[in-house]
């Protein structure tokens, strides 16, 4: 029998965003184990998987991550390669992930080595959040405050040909946007207007009033 250990996943944990620094170590930010959903399907959004592996196998191996709920199939998220680090510390992984989730509940993403039948499962829960709504009164602190964001913008590439498109929610009804910055589309879907790609916004948009409105509560608890 061979004495090579065999390849094993360490860790898996989910965040909205990860980058790499100048010591190869991953920064991550907004830890998560439930994913919040304003409005399905959630096509737009991204979030990162960071898995940590140990054993790899010399050379490149290949990851792949896929989801399922309950016993429905499974959906392909992402692959990638991985070339074994050195000296041999073991691996950290960055994984990209998007999912058009079309209702709540729970899922489950598989991770697996590929062609070597070793995985590890995560479980994600899908919890649908209430479209923020300003109150009068929260309207009306908000007016006077000009230090608590009135609005917010986000940057998004059409998923189909990556064309960027910036997006401006607000607390009040929107004036004329300039410099390119569009409302979000009342339907909640824009046609890209490169390869007429759909992009489902209405998720962004209530994850945008909901930031917004926190910052609102925040502000006004502070003052009492
Ligand atoms: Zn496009």
């Amino acid at each position: 029998m061979s004495s090579k250990k065999q390849p094993i996943f360490t860790g898996v944990i989910f965040c909205n965003s990860a980058s790499k620094d100048n010591s190869r170590k991953i920064n991550c930010r907004d830890v998560f184990t439930s994913f919040l959903a304003w409005a399905y399907p959630t096509s737009v959004r991204q979030w990162y998987a960071i898995l940590t592996l140990h054993n790899l196998p010399d050379g490149i191996t290949s990851i792949s991550a896929d989801i399922s709920q309950g016993q429905n199939e499974k959906h392909t998220l992402v692959s990638a390669n991985v070339e074994k680090a050195r000296p041999d510390v073991g691996n950290v992984i960055v994984l990209p992930l998007r999912y058009k989730f079309t209702t709540d509940g729970l899922y489950m993403v598989h991770f697996n080595i590929q062609g070597m039948n070793i995985s590890t499962d995560a479980p994600l829960r899908i919890i649908t959040q209430k479209w923020p709504k300003f109150s009068k009164k929260q309207l009306d602190f908000l007016k006077i405050n000009n230090s608590i964001p009135h609005s917010i913008r986000i940057n998004v590439n059409c998923a189909e040909c990556s064309r960027p498109y910036v997006f401006e929610e607000s607390a009040f009804s929107q004036k004329s946007l300039t410099g390119g910055v569009l409302p979000f589309p009342q339907t909640g879907t824009f046609k890209c207007d490169s390869c007429s790609h759909k992009l489902d916004l209405m998720d962004i948009q209530g994850q945008l009033r909901s930031s917004l409105k926190n910052a609102v509560i925040g502000a006004m608890k502070g003052r009492n």
